[in-house]
């Protein structure tokens, strides 16, 4: 990716301004109250979808696909700014708010790059950031090709459009090959060696227009059949490491020229840091920011994006724990004890269908005087309250 310079400075946009929002999701849910505790106004280009958790709580939710060229007129009538909160869209909004004069952060570019594995790891080499060996493959016998070279077992993913392991196979034996070929639909694929981790930790960074930086520390996640379950902070890393860490998501958001915030997913290693993934909006393991910072992952948004200066992203000893549409799928749930656990923080994004492994929801608790700062013990509690959800 070309460095980007940073935009020409201009006087923030102040309340009462609107928020164009690419996305009808959980993400833009949590951005759109964000902003309307600020002041600002939202507008939501959903996708397609009515009554989706970011439109139900935005002034304008425009219900279109997001290559409706007239549904992107209609936003960009209405918006002074646009962001993203969801990157695997078709980019002709961006195109077209650039052509109207209207603000697109982050950037068409870093957008472009985040959508396609080959370009993000690509990108990410150029500025020195580790990752796994990986290659491209366009075809079955490069596939195999592939696993012969990296050794079994690997990782085989779609290129372009994939996320909570959506479009992602593991392979272990070389008889497998085919089949995964077919799953993942005969299809340009990305294949990565399998990195022996001791944890993932992601870090949740924000620039502003005038290139200052700040995150939230180091998030460490635990994820299940490959969805994000659980974040608690900080991380149980050395300082050294948690430096280290922050340092790549801040080279990272200052080489692509970010403006918004961007979350950069990384792999421990006994030998360093590996970064898996860069989301180029705030993240599902940034949720804890929203009681355990002065200023959340959706505020640092909302600021950067109007140019207004970072707040302080600094959190408190938290975990959050996700509610999944499998929980749901079991029946009515007994609220009682997260009701009556009075410093959890209940969050239900308002999706009206649960399906196996959609994001329903989640919990937070931050540490505090009562419950302790041990970011393990305050897991472990909301563990027991999920689990009580469906102990009937
Ligand atoms: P992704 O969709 O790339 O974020 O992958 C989802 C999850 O799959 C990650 O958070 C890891 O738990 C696992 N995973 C993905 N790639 C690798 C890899 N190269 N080595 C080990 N685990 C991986």
């Amino acid at each position: 990716m070309t460095p980007q310079t940073l935009p020409a400075l201009r006087e923030a946009l102040p309340p009462g301004s609107t928020i164009g929002i690419v996305g009808g999701g959980q993400l833009g849910r949590m951005l759109a109250q964000t902003a309307h505790q600020h002041g600002y106004r939202v507008a939501v280009l959903t996708g397609g979808s009515r009554n989706t958790p970011a439109g139900s709580v935005a002034d304008t939710e425009i219900a279109a696909p997001f290559d409706d060229d007239a549904a992107i007129s209609r936003l960009l009538e209405v918006a002074d700014v646009i962001t993203w909160e969801f990157e695997n869209v078709d980019l002709r909004v961006a195109r077209a708010a650039q052509r109207a004069g209207v603000g697109v952060f982050p950037s068409a570019e870093i957008i472009a790059t985040t959508q396609d594995r080959s370009l993000e790891k690509k990108a990410l080499q150029e500025i020195g950031v580790s990752v796994a060996p990986w290659c491209i493959v366009n075809r079955q016998d490069e596939l195999a090709a592939a696993v012969r070279e990296f050794g079994l077992p690997v990782i085989a993913k779609a290129a372009r459009f994939g996320y909570d392991g959506k479009g992602q196979t593991r392979i272990e034996t070389h008889n497998a090959v085919a089949d995964a070929w077919q799953r993942l639909g005969c299809q340009r694929l990305v294949v990565e060696s399998v990195v022996a981790f001791e944890r993932e930790i992601s870090v949740v960074v924000a620039r502003s227009m005038d290139g200052q930086v700040a995150d939230h520390g180091c998030m460490e996640n635990a994820h299940v059949k490959h969805v994000l379950d659980s974040t608690i902070t900080p991380a149980r890393i050395s300082e050294a490491r948690s430096r280290e860490a922050r340092g790549i998501a801040a080279h990272i958001a200052n080489q692509w020229g970010l403006v918004g915030v961007l979350c950069v997913e990384m792999f421990d290693t006994p030998t360093g840091l590996v970064v898996n993934e860069v989301a180029p909006r705030p993240h599902n393991s940034g949720h804890c920011t929203i009681e355990a910072a002065a200023a959340s992952q959706f505020e640092q948004q909302l600021r950067a994006v109007v140019g207004m200066p970072l707040g302080d992203g600094r959190c408190q000893p938290a975990a959050m724990l996700q509610l999944l549409g499998d929980l749901f799928l079991e029946g009515a749930l007994d609220w009682s004890e997260i009701y009556a656990a009075a410093a959890v923080h209940l969050h239900l994004y308002g999706k009206q269908e649960a399906r196996s492994g959609r994001k329903m929801g989640h919990l937070t608790l931050v540490g505090d005087d009562s419950v302790g700062a041990d970011p393990a013990v305050l897991l472990a509690k909301l563990m027991s309250l999920r689990q009580a959800l469906t102990d009937r």
